[in-house]
């Protein structure tokens, strides 16, 4: 019932009062989330390698009256993990997007290549994730961490067997640390995005063959953009999410879950 000291309870997709970092926020899929996150409220830390870009881009949301800050990352070295996280403040919300890949038949992988995607996509991933998650579990105030993981989480394609190692690997410490970490009020989930466009793919998905098999057997049969896969990624952060934990949840169009074909019934 409606009474004059009614008070709308807040939302609970707002992140306010909350810091977040994200992990590979220059560009692409995580410049979205990171965008979004700071829309939501959330202080929030966009990390990279390109430090003139964050710049660039954390001026823009201050721009808007949002709050944000900018730190140079670079998961493809453990030390330089350890160094960085230095500088970075506790958080309440870890989205770990970082991520590079090559494509090439198994057999044709360098050990440079393979040593790169998995130092970058996974195992930079797990020692950043390690050191404030730690903080997290320290400080006793619970948490959020998103993994940006891969449709190779949860099933396969050809010629992209490095990342999918290390795809299929943050699922698994998703879990885990769902399992592990619950006791201390933090939530780990998983995001699995499906063909989005970005400087990841963008040659990939230039010919038009590519883009016809898409919509030959998906059901939003366009490609997805960064901008898709967002708004997830706030909502696994606040506390609307609170009782979910270790998922991986495709953004995908529906490829990994239901099949188009030419067949019509008759009318
Ligand atoms: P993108 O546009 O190439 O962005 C990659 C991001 O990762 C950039 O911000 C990049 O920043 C950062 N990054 C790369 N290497 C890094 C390093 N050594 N240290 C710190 N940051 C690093 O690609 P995207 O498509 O948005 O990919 C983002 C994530 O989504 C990746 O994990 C990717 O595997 C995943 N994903 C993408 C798709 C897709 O279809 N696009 C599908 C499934 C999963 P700097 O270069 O400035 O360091």
């Amino acid at each position: 019932m409606y009474t004059s000291d009614f008070m709308p309870t807040p939302s609970p997709f707002s992140l306010q009062g909350k810091t977040a970092l994200v992990a590979g926020a220059s560009r692409g899929i995580g410049l979205a989330i990171a965008k979004e996150i700071a829309a939501a409220g959330a202080h929030t830390i966009l990390a990279a390698r390109s430090a003139d870009k964050l710049h660039q881009e954390v001026e823009a949301l201050k721009a808007q009256g949002l709050s944000a800050d900018a730190r140079t990352l670079d998961v493809s070295s453990n030390d330089k993990v350890d160094e960085a996280c230095k500088e970075i403040p506790d958080l309440d919300i870890l989205i770990n997007v970082a991520g590079t890949n090559v494509r090439k038949r198994f057999e044709d992988y360098t050990p440079e290549e393979y040593n790169l995607i998995l130092q970058t996509n996974l195992h930079g991933i797990v020692r950043l994730t390690q050191i404030l998650g730690k903080r997290m579990v320290d400080r006793g105030t619970g948490g959020k961490i998103v993994m940006i993981g891969s449709l190779t989480s949860l099933i396969a394609f050809p010629f992209l067997s490095p990342y999918a190692i290390t795809k299929s690997g943050l699922w698994g410490l998703t879990r885990v640390l769902a399992a592990e970490w619950g006791r201390y009020n933090i939530q780990v989930n998983c995001i699995a995005p499906g063909f989005i466009e970005t400087d990841l793919n963008r040659e990939m998905w230039k010919p038009q063959f590519m883009r016809d098999w898409l919509r030959s057997g998906q059901a939003n049969p366009r490609l997805g953009t960064p901008e898709d896969i967002a708004p997830l990624a706030v909502f696994l952060s606040s506390r609307g999410s609170d009782y979910v934990t270790g998922q991986c949840i495709a953004v995908d169009g529906g490829f990994t879950t239901t099949g188009i074909w030419p067949f019509e019934p008759p009318k």
